[in-house]
């Protein structure tokens, strides 16, 4: 049975005790990466009779500290798909609009349909992650959040949506690793901001309050997985096999024809 990554509700953790190394996990990259090649296919495959079907939805969160791999894995989980069933969004900094809104209100107008993948990259947990750690709303404002993004969840799944959430847990050196490769390569620059730096030396604070959340977040409805991600050829392998076990367990079938459509032979 391997390993899943997932947390249980109202099991405390330490998030410093997760793994960040696959490795452990997996020790046999090529064998790993053509089990991923594997499940991608068989995601390709689960994809096309979700949206065909068209009656049910999977969200799927990505959370990480900068350079922890999520445009990386958006990229190797989507490669193939039908690009029509799925729809990624990032969420950036609040617009003026938005911040005039309650904090779920950007979120909840992009969830995803009938039959389509919603692929979040960054989500509500901002509103909980950064907006804590650099006080961006007073804790009066922040604290009541957990239970808020607990029951919008709630909302979303008794409605026909499956939630999954995946935070990709790097550590500090392999942060280090992926700047240097950036600052190193012209062609990664743009990837580069000196925030990025500022918010480096907020490590501790990002991680305890990642491990709050992950903590407060994890519902019966809605878990968390904390996926080790040093390593992309574990995460990629683990995150696909999740999604593919999730769309098994949801089962989506091609809908049956009208009519009957055996005897029908097209004659000109
Ligand atoms: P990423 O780092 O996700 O690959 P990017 O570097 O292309 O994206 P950024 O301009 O860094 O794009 O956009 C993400 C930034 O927006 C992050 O610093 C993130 O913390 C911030 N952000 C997202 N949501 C919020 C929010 N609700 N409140 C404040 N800042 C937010
Ligand atoms: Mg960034």
């Amino acid at each position: 049975m391997p390993h899943t990554h997932q947390l249980e509700p109202e099991r405390p953790f330490h998030l410093l005790d997760l793994p960040t190394q696959g490795k452990q996990f997996h020790p046999d990259r090529e064998t790993a990466e053509s089990e991923f090649k594997a499940y991608r296919k068989e995601f390709i495959n689960l994809q096309s009779r979700l949206y065909a079907e068209g009656k049910q939805k999977l969200l799927i969160v990505l959370q990480a500290m900068d350079a922890g791999g999520k445009d990386g894995t958006i990229r190797s989980i989507t490669r193939g798909v039908n690009p029509q069933g799925v729809r990624i969004h990032s969420f950036k900094v609040p617009s003026k609009e938005e911040l005039a809104h309650d904090f779920l209100w950007r979120i909840h107008t992009v969830v995803p349909a009938k039959g389509m993948i919603g692929i979040f990259n960054r989500s509500q947990y901002e509103d909980v992650l950064v907006v804590r750690v650099h006080n961006i709303v007073p804790e009066s404002v922040w604290q009541p959040r957990y239970e808020q993004i607990n029951q919008f969840e709630k909302l979303l799944t008794d409605t026909g949506t499956t939630i999954l959430k995946f935070f990709l847990h790097i550590s500090p050196q392999e942060q280090k690793e992926r700047f240097q490769a950036r600052l190193d390569d012209p062609r990664k620059h743009w990837k580069f901001s000196v925030e990025d730096l500022e918010k480096r030396k907020y490590w501790n604070d990002y991680m305890a309050a990642y491990e709050e959340m992950l903590q407060r977040c994890t519902t019966p409805w809605a878990p968390w997985y904390v996926i080790p991600a040093d390593q992309k050829w574990y995460r990629n392998l683990v995150i696909t096999r999740t999604i593919v076990d999730t769309l098994n367990r949801m089962d989506p079938r091609y809908p049956e024809p009208e009519a009957d459509l055996s005897g029908i032979i097209i004659t000109e």
